[in-house]
């Protein structure tokens, strides 16, 4: 199946609780032995998952499976990966890339900390791959994080699946023919973000800085804020073109044009939040002047919702920390 067909419907299916289970990597794997199909807005029916696989250029390869988009470059030199998903999925994920012809993962780039990105770090990193990112993505992982906004703790990541090599502003690495540079410019969804550009292919991985037809999780706990945004979109925007094939963290890949429409979309809602704090607002009442009100259709598919959204900005850009949780 076309993966961004299939990731269109995922994102209207199973993304219905999309982001809660980033803060429940243990909960997941317990959660699957009673069989629940979906999760938290994941798949954990880990023994009948489908790797949907899609070439987006000559040896580069888009896969998904239950949790964050992986891309591959498969080569001569070896198999690098952006983002790994969760360690249950690694199996599968490895089973798709043999099928594809790929040799050993030397390299796994991750995009931040969340273990729908990293899990199965570890099972790479075992057989000898280097562990890449940011290095407050490797900071991250060391450590149990706090989601306020789910009132979910997730604890320290296995020791091998933390990266073993990071990096502050970029790294590029030379693979298959291939110029891959990774950069963070500031926080945004975390202050551990990695773009990742493949620069022959013309293929750009996001991680979850871009969430397609889903409004962002903006991980306030790991230093995450809405201001972040604009500046490493529009560092984005001003390194592709029209032919770029955009993957986001999560859902069908996107245009530079369908970026510029979310990177958009942020700016109008984040100053509706901003206009009315200036005027002494409440929480409640920017909530029911409904800031998002526009853009539901499209982005409020998951838990997170136009009034996650918001009361997100509004904490991002008050500082305040509020005891305030999305409807269950
Ligand atoms: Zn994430």
């Amino acid at each position: 199946m076309n993966l961004s067909v299939a990731s269109k419907r995922n994102s209207l299916f199973t993304a219905s609780l999309l982001l809660a289970a980033i803060f429940s990597s243990g909960s997941i794997a317990s959660a699957a032995a009673q069989q629940p199909r979906v999760a938290d807005g994941f798949s954990t029916d880990w023994a009948n998952l489908k790797i949907d696989v899609r070439e987006l250029a000559p040896h580069v390869y888009l896969l998904h499976g239950s949790g964050g988009n992986t891309v591959a470059s498969i080569g001569p030199d070896g198999t690098l990966l952006v983002d790994s998903e969760f360690a249950q999925v690694a199996p599968k994920l490895t089973d798709a890339l043999q099928k594809l012809g790929a040799g050993p993962v030397r390299y796994v780039v991750s995009t931040h900390y969340h273990s729908d990105h990293t899990g199965a770090n570890a099972a790479y990193h075992k057989d000898g791959a280097v562990i890449v990112a940011q290095e407050n993505c490797r900071l991250r992982m060391m450590q149990t994080q706090f989601s306020q906004f789910w009132n979910r703790s997730s604890p320290p990541a296995p020791a091998e699946s933390l990266p073993t090599l990071t990096f502050d502003r970029k790294l590029t690495l030379f693979l298959n023919g291939e110029e891959i540079g990774a950069f963070h410019n500031q926080p945004a969804h975390t202050d551990g973000d990695a773009i990742v550009y493949f620069h022959h292919a013309n293929v750009i991985h996001m991680g979850d800085v871009f969430v397609n037809n889903l409004y962002p999780y903006i991980d306030l706990g790991a230093k995450g804020r809405i201001d972040g945004y604009f500046p490493v979109i529009d560092e984005v925007l001003e390194r592709i073109d029209d032919h770029t094939q955009v993957v986001p963290g999560h859902g069908p890949i996107a245009t530079k044009q369908e970026l510029k429409a979310y990177r958009d979309m942020l700016h109008t809602v984040r100053d509706r939040v901003a206009a009315q704090i200036a005027q002494n607002k409440s929480l409640e009442e920017i909530l029911s002047s409904h800031p998002t009100r526009e853009f539901d259709r499209q982005y409020a598919t998951d838990r997170v919702g136009g009034d996650g959204f918001t009361v997100m900005v509004y904490q991002s850009l008050t500082g305040k920390r509020l005891d305030w949780h999305p409807a269950s």
